[in-house]
């Protein structure tokens, strides 16, 4: 899935092979998928792409912007796997998109379970989409202390950390994934009432969700996703599927694994309160 640290890894190694590249072909989907969402008709996609080249990448929350010339973009979602092939290699049976280059390397588009693909000229008129443009990232510098602050503030309710960071898209990319690690370094339990997060845990938090998007990217994501090479990333996740059967890094103790606002949670009881 692309959160933060896949769009920002992938968007980089993207744009170096990719850039200065012309689009000379567009293959439509070879398997229809239901929940592969476009931008009007795919089939147009074409028209709109052949002979642009490629001017930069750019990785938001989790999106992946592919810029051509000629304002026209490329826009992928959380859901769609982007995967370079050189000449040399023969296309993958199942896509939901394949762009050829002039060099005959090429590019393409998966989707397993859900996400869009998105070929526009301008901009596009998508919540998710737009909202993740416009909203801090934690990456900037101006996601500050106070900026975090407001976030707490922003809901009127009490509810859940997980809540709070993981819904609604308060910050874009932070999904149910990444979430994990940064609520573990934290302490703190993913079903913790905010109202109970003291002034010095929210620092921590604050440092934690920091540190930790920074050294997932760092290492190239995590070890759960696949980056633009179709590699795992160095990042590896304290708390994952692959890793809850083991003791809990820190004190040794069982990691718990839960369904909880629609993902699976994972946590150590000893190390993270919930009260
Ligand atoms: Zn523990």
């Amino acid at each position: 899935m692309i959160e933060i640290p896949e769009s920002t890894v992938i968007s980089r190694q993207a744009e170096t092979i990719l850039i200065d590249k012309q689009i000379v072909d567009v293959v439509q989907a070879s398997s229809p998928h239901r929940f592969t969402w476009y931008s009007g008709d795919p089939i147009l996609y074409r028209n709109l792409l052949v002979g642009h080249r490629v001017e930069a990448l750019a990785g938001h929350g989790s999106f992946i912007d592919i810029l051509l010339d000629g304002n026209v973009r490329i826009s992928i979602s959380d859901g769609v796997n982007m995967k370079f092939y050189p000449a040399i290699e023969k296309y993958p049976v199942k896509h939901q998109l394949l762009i050829l280059f002039e060099d005959k390397s090429f590019l393409a588009f998966t989707v397993s379970m859900y996400g869009a693909i998105y070929v526009y000229n301008g901009a596009i008129d998508n919540f998710y989409y737009q909202n993740s443009l416009q909203r801090l990232s934690p990456l900037d510098e101006t996601f500050n202390k106070t900026y975090f602050e407001h976030i707490f503030t922003s809901v009127k309710k009490d509810m859940s950390i997980k809540a709070l960071l993981a819904t609604e898209q308060r910050i874009p990319g932070l999904g149910n994934g990444v979430l994990q690690d940064i609520l573990f370094n934290a302490g703190i339990h993913p079903k913790r009432k905010i109202s109970t997060i003291s002034d010095l845990q929210k620092e921590d938090l604050f440092h934690s969700l920091k540190v930790t998007l920074r050294s997932m990217i760092n290492n190239g994501g995590r070890n759960t996703e696949k980056d633009f090479y179709g590699n795992f990333g160095g990042y590896k996740c304290l708390l994952s599927r692959n890793t809850y059967k083991n003791p809990c890094p820190n004190c040794g103790g069982t990691i718990v694994k839960e369904a909880y606002l629609g993902g699976t949670i994972y946590y150590c009881r000893e190390c993270q309160s919930e009260k």
